[in-house]
């Protein structure tokens, strides 16, 4: 996920548990660096639903629980992860295997975010739920491909 996705998540669920103390940015990102391999979209929707089906109170260790659920929903949803990985894809010059690696500098935090999103050229990617991005509409949010 990328860290926009993450603190739209972060909103929802402290204004779910009405837990005020949200916006702590290093505790955020903290918490953001241990979770953003994982991917936003319906993945990170669901996992909020999960969360908040299953815990009374606002989680202890949010990216503990967030992890939990990855892997919750990577059980249950075999057959994505599997297209996920084969990605069989050739001939894009402006991906790997359908995937664009970039890196986007967050002047507030001053850390570099990596990210990944599936190509938008080929599309190679496209049936997961990772956002799909053109190297130009990479280059427009400031991500810096690698
Ligand atoms: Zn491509």
């Amino acid at each position: 996920m990328n860290s926009w996705e993450f603190e739209n998540f972060l909103k929802k669920i402290c204004s779910y548990y009405g837990k005020k103390d949200g916006n702590d940015k290093s505790r955020n990102n903290l918490h953001f660096n241990k979770i953003s391999f994982i991917p936003g979209g319906q993945v990170l929707d669901s996992i909020f639903e999960q969360i908040t089906n299953e815990y009374e109170y606002f989680p202890r260790n949010l990216p503990k629980a967030i992890k939990n659920h990855w892997g919750v929903w990577q059980s249950a949803n075999p057959e994505k992860m599997k297209k996920e990985s084969s990605g069989l894809h050739s001939g894009c010059s402006f991906c790997l295997k359908g995937w664009i690696h970039f890196v986007i500098y967050s002047k507030m935090l001053r850390i570099p975010y990596r990210h990944v999103s599936v190509c938008g050229h080929c599309r190679a990617n496209e049936h997961t739920n990772l956002p799909v991005h053109t190297v130009d509409q990479v280059s427009r949010m400031g991500g810096e491909i690698y």
